[in-house]
């Protein structure tokens, strides 16, 4: 696989800036869930960098368990407005107090859907926490309780999210060259 320098236009938002939000954002968290159940549900697999580094930053005791989800049109990142779970929880989430991970809100169909699914098990209370809200995408309303940052309109990768599976690994937010890749649409 080519250096990933051959699809960046410019970085987003560094690595330094990310940390520094991460923290707040862990700080306010253990602010509002001081002596509740937390825990929290990451989405495999662009929610992994943030959850693990959202969770140092977290100062209450916690929990954490994972799905996978995939949407109807594999590879295409419009959803339809329905996801198929691909791995489901570990444990069940009844009377707790679930903070839902997310790397990216976009159009909000996934998130809206993982929403429906997750309330019919019946959490004491379930709120979102994303990284990246592409506010100006937004096609379905959804919740957002905790927001890292709003971006604009542009597709991004690093920190958990890819191109084509790749440059998950690195610690910055990135946008791409649209010249060297095409988004799936
Ligand atoms: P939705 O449109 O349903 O809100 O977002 C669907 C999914 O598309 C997100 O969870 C994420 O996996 C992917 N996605 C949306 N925007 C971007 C982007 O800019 N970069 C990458 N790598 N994935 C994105």
């Amino acid at each position: 696989m080519r250096d990933y320098r051959e699809f960046l236009k410019e970085t987003l938002i560094d690595e330094d800036t990310l940390q520094e939000r991460i923290a707040a954002l862990g700080a306010e968290i253990s602010r509002e869930y001081q002596g509740k159940s937390l825990h929290l549900i990451c989405i495999l697999r662009g929610g992994v960098m943030f959850l693990t580094d959202l969770m140092r930053q977290i100062s209450i005791p916690h929990t954490i368990d994972f799905m996978a989800i995939s949407s109807y049109g594999a590879g295409s990142r419009r959803s339809s407005g329905q996801v198929r779970l691909t791995m489901d929880l570990k444990d069940d989430i009844g009377g707790r107090d679930v903070l839902l991970v997310e790397d990216i809100v976009d159009s909000g169909y996934t998130l809206s859907s993982i929403l429906e699914l997750l309330t019919l098990r019946k959490p004491a209370s379930l709120k979102v926490c994303t990284l990246l809200d592409k506010a100006e995408r937004r096609e379905v309303d959804v919740p957002i309780d905790y927001c890292g940052f709003v971006i604009p309109n542009a597709f991004v990768f690093g920190y958990g999210l890819d191109l084509d599976e790749y440059y998950r690994d690195l610690p910055f937010i990135g946008i791409v060259n649209p010249e060297r890749f095409q988004p799936p649409e």
